[in-house]
């Protein structure tokens, strides 16, 4: 089975959205409960070998931001170390304000971040063909394959920071966060090499989002174009930003039932098995139509040491089976 990881680091939010999904998920969300480096340390490396493991996590919360810097910086660069990436969900309010804001940059400045291959397959086989046998074998026995084709091919940074941004769940001032955010970023060139930059959108928003992210942000923002149906690109001051459109769900209005709907299909059509990892130290899927936790797990024995991955696996399974035949 193939899996996807996101890592709630809080539920605690500066926020207080109407439309939070979040609110329900959580019921003993706590400001200063935060999920364990070494929890999220030992289940990142335990899938990590897993070929099929997209090599990225997701941390989000919550608002990932209101937890102590130190702390994040803790877990941000353990799990860079590993060569995986990351993606960090904020709302963006602390990363923008002036008071907080120094320190996250200071911190996020600080991180030593790998970069990634962006290449094509086909790319790769071009490069490979044009690099010559003799170098490529060279570059197998001594290690650095994957370094050999990021010197010859187009890279970013494995870290990456999400900014929700629509005036449907979060306020309407999240585009000026963003924007506070984009500046900032496309004004420090070490930031730029660090972070990309990526917005999280909702599809039946985009009149909102064309009028004030990409009319109002002139001459800042340009060159913005569809990539496809639901990720748009443009420049903010240079700087590549992309920002992904997807679809509002009114999740409060939404009874509860317990659906299998717990799997997608990865992109190459594989199902994938998104983990989500609580600061209570429990695991669980998430329900796709309700964005409920299902199948919710300790993933602690009762000495408090993280289970392995395929034991605990196999009691969300059993949690889930009896939550669908109980339609809870
Ligand atoms: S910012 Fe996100 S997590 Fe915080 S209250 Fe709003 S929707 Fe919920």
């Amino acid at each position: 089975m193939l899996y996807a990881l996101q890592c709630y680091l809080t539920d605690y939010c500066n926020l207080n959205c109407p439309g939070c999904y979040r609110r329900a998920m959580a019921p003993n969300g706590a400001p200063d409960k935060l999920l364990p480096p070494s929890d999220i340390i030992h289940y990142v490396n335990a899938i990590r070998g897993n070929d099929k493991f997209e090599q990225a996590v997701v941390f989000s919360g919550g608002e990932i931001f209101t937890a102590p810097v130190p702390y994040l910086h803790e877990v941000i660069q353990a799990t860079l170390d590993m060569d995986v990436a990351v993606q960090l969900k904020t709302n963006g309010s602390w990363v923008a304000d002036a008071r907080r804001a120094p320190a996250i940059w200071d911190m996020l400045k600080s991180l030593r971040v790998p970069r990634g291959l962006v290449a094509t397959p086909e790319q790769v086989q071009e490069c490979l063909r044009t690099m010559g046998g003799d170098a490529v074998r060279a570059a197998r026995k001594d290690g650095a394959w994957y370094q050999a084709l990021c010197d010859r091919l187009p890279t970013r940074p494995m870290l990456d920071l999400a900014v929700s941004v629509d005036n449907k769940i979060h306020p309407a001032q999240s585009v000026d966060w963003m924007r506070a955010i984009a500046e900032r970023l496309a004004g420090d060139a070490t930031l730029r090499d660090n972070i990309s930059l990526k917005i999280s959108a909702f599809m039946d928003n985009r009149n909102w989002f064309n009028r004030t992210v990409i009319r109002q942000g002139w001459p800042h923002v340009r060159d913005e174009t569809w990539v496809n149906g639901q990720i748009m690109a443009f420049t903010y001051d240079g700087m590549p930003v992309y920002a992904f459109f997807s679809d509002f769900v009114d999740v409060p209005t939404i009874p509860v039932p317990v659906t299998d709907h717990v799997v997608f299909a990865g992109h190459d059509g594989e199902y994938l098995t998104p983990l989500y990892m609580h600061p209570n130290r429990t695991i669980s899927f998430e329900n796709v139509d309700t964005m409920h936790a299902v199948g919710r797990v300790s993933y602690v024995d009762a000495a408090g040491q993280c289970r392995p991955i395929k034991r605990v696996m196999k009691d969300m399974i059993k949690t889930l089976r009896a939550q669908v035949r109980g339609g809870r």
